[in-house]
């Protein structure tokens, strides 16, 4: 899955002398840190907006919108989804059964669930594909 994020915030707010401007000089995509959601992977594309400073006595002249913490949140919302694919967490089956398929969110309850009737079934669990 892809997701495309971008700040909500009409203007940015100049690092070096704090004033806020709403001219945009560019806009560009950053990649953050792919994140699990229900077992299926996620890449987040955020896009950036570089703002002029219209303060004449500022030092810089465009600045890249601020969206600090955003990765060290995503980061920390990594580490519950991993540990859930990791074996012993939901039955060991969850992880195999759905990632190959692509495009279909599925509960990681619902795919260890249908891993469990295909081992009951001795092979012959094909309908749970
Ligand atoms: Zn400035």
């Amino acid at each position: 899955m892809l997701v495309w994020a971008r700040v909500e915030a009409e203007d940015g707010v100049c690092p070096s002398c704090g004033g806020r401007s709403r001219r945009v000089h560019s806009r560009y995509h950053r990649g953050l840190a792919d994140v699990s959601v229900a077992g299926q992977p996620v890449t987040l594309r955020l896009q950036v907006r570089r703002f002029f400073c219209d303060d004449l006595d500022c030092p810089i002249r465009t600045f890249a919108e601020q969206v600090d913490g955003l990765t060290a949140k995503h980061a920390r919302r990594t580490s519950p989804s991993r540990a859930a694919l990791e074996p012993g967490g939901q039955g060991g089956g969850a992880s195999g059964g759905s990632a190959g398929d692509g495009g279909r969110p599925e509960h990681p309850a619902a795919a260890g669930a249908c891993a469990a009737r295909t081992r009951g079934r001795d092979g012959r669990g094909a309908r749970c594909r």
